[in-house]
């Protein structure tokens, strides 16, 4: 056998649970995680699948010196690290020229977004790069705090909770120079503009430039220096958190906006928007003798997307309505002008969000058309359940159940097939496949997303609760969906009317129907945009188009835009080659070092890892094709050096004979070589660097 990386050795535990003895017992799989937990090692592998545990505290593991120790060192040889993934992605992308990406998972505050930094500031620390890939460096860097202070907000579950999911494609030359960048960003939670729980925020942006801008830009956008005076920023009562300097922040975006080369105008643009949000939430409405509503003053107009007083005035109480070949204005009651206001100040912020990311993308772009590989990041909002779920965590834990999927099918799925078409010898392993919840919620014609698209564009009477009897008729005996008048006894009880019951892959969520058909239509009257459109304000013309109003077609509804947007995410993932971080959550309370074991235990469970590390440990942690390693590996034999002229599969036991594989070691399939172990191949590697 060649002499070659080792299994590197923590002081506590097992660092790779296919290592682990008991490796069918849950309790064994917990002690192991938590035993390491209490030493501050978080990060344990199931092969090549990186687990992390929130320690909820700073650890002193991601300096400079630990980037240094982890570069270029094969994976096993080193304790377990979110570098180390980090690193073995980007030399299989050099070695390999193919794309990557990483997936990372798990509930809300897990610790995605944590990781997903820390990957990006691995490769922009450790990757070679010239002067001008540094400014391309520095961009995708400075791309995250923006983003996350328009992206991002204070929940119950995660003082920093990403309100919009993220896939980042990080490029690469065939030097390994990181060249270029471009973002995806999915689905923003804007009704948090208008409105907020009880204990969470807005968008942190608001609170930022409120709390952290300068006299002469509050005094330029009318703003006062104190949050208070915002309703857009009260009502979850918790303005200042103990762990976010709003302060600090503002001066870091703005640092951040200036890298991603932003000007003085840019940002006197963007921020007359997010002032503009502030200053819509402070029009007040009065009901007139007749109910309908009037402004009770014209204050707050004053400073809105610089468009005249009077005409943002009627739009905001009167609608205007088409009747043959005239246009009638009919006034709105009081709800439907705090309505028509709430729904402008979304559009204004969702769209402004999107145009961000456009502006961070073209910073990003690489314009250099020569070969380049990439290596995706997905960072995206987890699985949650509050004590009231709407339609926008109906929409994340959509998502995530998709991701399941994904998993399910990329390891589970996907690999015990593999080795059956090649004719190797398996046992199968069963575990829980989630698509029955993913078809119960987008299948054409019969899923639930189907069955609301069909409530929203039902002239007429549509309501939330036609939409929950419709529910009721079609889902009526799916194992996995129920509501108060399909329950059994016992379950009734914990149900309203107007809720229905998802029993998701990572536990159940009762969703309330309130709000379900607005938001999922998310209309602007056209009069509201035609009036937007009059801003002179270059940020709000771009979003605006004047163009946009002339389909006649009846734009896709939110779940249907969301639904194909992550089909067309999983066709981009499924034709790279996939690594994955779990995140699990420690703690519900955010406490440093605790260790929940019911929640660690439920998550493990749900997470699909048992079943994972029973086909990492029956399987074969590395795979190829004969030619591919023929190719590489050749010169290491001198059977296959410098030609091989027999059959491929030949060549290459010649050639691992040589190598002193052992037979438990590999295994030979239909077209390609399984290695059980990653440290087998890594000796090869080592071999072949030497030779
Ligand atoms: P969401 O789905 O709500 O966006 P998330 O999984 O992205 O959640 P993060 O925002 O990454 O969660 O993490 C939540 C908090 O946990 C962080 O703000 C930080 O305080 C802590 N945390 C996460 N990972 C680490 C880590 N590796 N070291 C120290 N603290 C961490
Ligand atoms: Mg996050």
């Amino acid at each position: 056998m060649v002499s070659g990386a080792l299994i590197a050795r923590d002081r506590v535990g097992i660092q790779d649970f296919v290592l682990l003895d008991a490796h069918n017992s849950e309790t064994a799989f917990l002690d192991n995680l938590k035993k390491r937990f209490t030493e501050d090692l978080i990060y344990t592998y199931i092969g090549t699948l990186l687990i992390s545990v929130n320690p909820y505290k700073e650890l002193d593991i991601y300096t400079k010196k630990q980037m240094d120790l982890y570069m270029g060192v094969n994976f096993f040889e080193l304790p377990p690290h979110i570098y180390a993934l980090a690193d073995n992605v980007y030399h299989t992308m050099l070695s390999e020229a193919n794309n990557n990406f990483i997936l990372i998972s798990g509930e809300s505050g897990a610790g995605k977004t944590e990781a997903s930094k820390k990957i990006l500031q691995y490769y922009a620390v450790s990757c070679p790069s010239s002067t001008l890939m540094d400014t391309v460096r520095d961009r995708m860097l400075m791309s995250n705090p923006v983003l996350e202070a328009f992206g991002n907000a204070k929940t119950m579950k995660n003082d920093n909770s990403s309100r919009f999911g993220k896939y980042m494609d990080i490029q690469f030359d065939c030097q390994g120079d990181a060249v270029g960048g471009h973002i995806l960003s999915y689905l923003l939670e804007k009704s948090r503009v208008v409105h907020q729980n009880h204990g969470e925020r807005n968008f942190h942006i608001f609170y930022q430039l409120v709390e952290g801008g300068e006299e002469d830009l509050l005094r330029h956008l009318g703003l006062e220096k104190d949050t208070k005076h915002y309703s857009y920023l009260v009502q979850g009562e918790c303005s200042n958190v103990s762990s976010i300097n709003d302060k600090d922040d503002w001066k870091t975006v703005k640092n951040a906006l200036s890298v991603i080369d932003f000007d003085a105008n840019d940002i006197e643009h963007l921020f007359g928007i997010i002032a503009s949000v502030l200053h819509l939430g402070n029009v007040h409405f009065d009901g007139d003798t007749k109910g309908y509503a009037t402004l009770n003053t014209n204050a707050a107009l004053r400073w809105l997307l610089e468009i005249h007083v009077l005409v943002l005035h009627e739009a905001l109480t009167f609608r205007k309505i088409e009747a043959k070949s005239e246009e009638v204005l009919s006034p709105f009651t009081v709800d439907h002008a705090i309505y028509a206001r709430d729904a402008l100040a979304k559009a204004i912020y969702g769209r402004a969000f999107t145009w961000l990311v456009n502006r961070i993308n073209e910073s990003l772009e690489n314009r250099d058309s020569k070969r380049k590989t990439v290596i995706g990041l997905l960072d995206i909002y987890g699985f949650e359940v509050f004590s009231v779920n709407s339609f926008e965590q109906f929409c994340i834990n959509y998502c995530n159940e998709k991701l399941q999927q994904l998993f399910i099918q990329l390891t589970l799925k996907a690999e015990q097939e593999e080795y059956e078409a090649e004719g190797i010898g398996w046992e199968p392993v069963q575990f829980f496949n989630n698509k029955i919840i993913c078809d119960l919620v987008e299948e054409k014609h019969r899923g639930i997303i189907s069955v609301l698209d069909e409530e929203c564009m039902r002239p007429g009477d549509a309501t939330d609760l036609t939409f929950l009897d419709k529910l009721e008729e079609k889902m009526g005996n799916h194992p996995h969906f129920v509501t108060h008048k399909l329950a059994n006894k016992k379950t009734r009880k914990s149900l309203e009317r107007g809720d229905f019951r998802l029993l998701h892959y990572a536990g159940e969520v009762t969703y309330c129907v309130v709000g379900f058909i607005d938001k999922n239509n998310d209309l602007l009257y056209k009069n509201i945009k035609d009036v937007i459109r009059m801003s002179k304000n270059p940020i709000i013309q771009q979003c605006f188009p004047a163009t946009e109003g002339d389909s006649r077609r009846r734009p896709e509804t939110v779940a249907t835009q969301f639904k194909n947007s992550l089909l067309r995410l999983t066709e981009i993932l499924t034709a790279k080659e996939a690594w994955y971080v779990r995140c699990l959550k420690s703690n519900d309370n955010k406490q440093p070092g605790k260790f929940d074991e019911v929640l660690v235990r439920h998550q493990v469970k749900y997470l699909g890892l048992m079943e994972h590390l029973r086909v990492r440990r029956a399987g074969f942690a590395y795979r190829r094709r004969y030619e591919v390693f023929l190719k590489r590996y050749k010169a290491l034999c001198p059977a296959t050096w410098p030609h091989w002229k027999g059959v491929p599969a030949d060549g290459v036991e010649k050639l691992v004979q040589h190598l002193g594989y052992q037979p438990d070691e590999y295994k030979m399939g239909k077209t390609k070589i399984f290695i059980r172990y990653a440290r087998t191949l890594f000796a090869t590697e080592d071999a072949f660097e030497m030779c």
